[in-house]
């Protein structure tokens, strides 16, 4: 077997030279419409979050003679999967380190609170002043989680060790997990916190937005760690500006597909709104990173290589994705066949 690995980073890289089988061939660019020839001749394509499997793009892979799509992450937004279907069969990776991601989410939290990111340059700088350091406690807050799937659970967990009260959205609320399920209005009025754990979604497009950040509470610091257009990021901007958001901690960005992973240290950057954003004192951005950790990467190649394996050998992979799978009755995946 030979899969065209797209988006191929050193660090990314490393783990999956570790395997025999299948045989990797590394591309640093990413997929998209202009590189997908790339993949002719291959078996099947791995990618990430940033490379582009539109409906085009599946086209031609079909016509390279590509069969699978590996994705090396759990969220799949990038992918047509409906348009792949009777195609090109697509792999994810569901969980990998959701610790990774959760602690990500604190580490933000705690240095905008406690402005470690100010103080870690003054003091580089041999200045030991603490004017303008003033942070407060997490103790006693508020924190609404916007999805309690594996990772916003264990962010919940960690809230709660600071002794902060959880409230949390969810469209599909976990009966009987303790957890204080409010409606999403209501979460935006109570939240000293906000931390987005939901997938990118048509209907989670822009949870944040220009109508309900008139619902926030002043001062609330929003988390997203999730995916960027969860967040309008103009609205997020005027929010700031307007004084009624404090904070905002972000990993992910609507428009960070042309963005992050790179080095634009020495170039000007084309995209005013994050640029406006990073001038502020009060935002932190790291740049798709929440994921980055050495269990997370040794589990993402071990699940993406299972996966590729079970399928040459099945025909199917416990992982597949599949858009008609939950819309009927007799899944054949349910039965451990392939999809089609
Ligand atoms: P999960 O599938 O375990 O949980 C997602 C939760 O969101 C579920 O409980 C689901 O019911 C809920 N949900 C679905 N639709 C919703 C809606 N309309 N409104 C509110 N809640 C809704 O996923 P997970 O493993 O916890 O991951 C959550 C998200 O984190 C992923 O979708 C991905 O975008 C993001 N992620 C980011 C990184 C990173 O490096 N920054 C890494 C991994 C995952």
């Amino acid at each position: 077997m030979k899969i065209a690995f797209f988006d191929a980073k050193p660090y990314d890289i490393a783990p999956f030279e570790k395997f025999d089988e299948p045989k990797f061939v590394f591309y640093e660019t990413r997929l998209n419409e202009k590189t997908v020839s790339l993949s002719q001749g291959c078996d099947g394509v791995c990618i990430f979050v940033n490379d582009i499997a539109n409906a085009a793009v599946i086209d031609a892979l079909y016509s390279c003679g590509v069969r699978f799509i590996a994705l090396r992450c759990a969220g799949y937004n990038n992918v047509d999967v409906e348009h792949a279907y009777g195609k090109i069969h697509v792999f994810h990776v569901p969980a990998y380190s959701p610790y990774a991601v959760a602690e990500h989410t604190m580490a933000l939290l705690l240095t905008s609170i406690r402005r470690i990111h100010k103080a870690y340059i003054r003091t580089k700088d041999f200045n030991f002043s603490l004017n303008g350091l003033t942070g407060f406690d997490l103790h006693g807050k508020t924190v609404g989680v916007v999805g309690t799937g594996k990772i916003g659970r264990i962010f919940i967990d960690i809230c709660r060790g600071f002794g902060m009260e959880v409230i949390a959205y969810d469209k599909y609320p976990a009966e009987g997990s303790g957890i204080n399920y409010v409606a999403l209005d209501e979460l935006f009025r109570r939240s000293d916190i906000i931390s987005f754990h939901c997938p990118l979604t048509p209907e989670t497009r822009h949870l944040i937005n220009p109508d309900s950040v008139k619902l926030l509470k002043k001062g609330v610091v929003i988390v997203n760690t999730s995916r960027g257009a969860l967040i309008d990021a103009d609205a997020l901007l005027d929010g700031i500006k307007e004084r009624r958001i404090g904070a905002a901690c972000l990993d992910v960005y609507e428009e960070e597909s042309d963005i992050f992973f790179r080095d634009f240290s020495g170039h000007i950057v084309e995209d005013d709104t994050l640029a406006r954003l990073i001038s502020m004192p009060n935002v932190i951005v790291t740049s798709h990173q929440a994921f980055l950790t050495e269990e997370a990467l040794n589990n993402i190649a071990e699940t993406t290589v299972d996966n590729i394996l079970a399928f040459a050998q099945n025909g199917s992979c416990e992982n597949e994705l599949c858009y008609r799978c939950g819309n009927i009755e007799d899944c054949k995946k349910k039965r451990k066949e392939k999809c089609f």
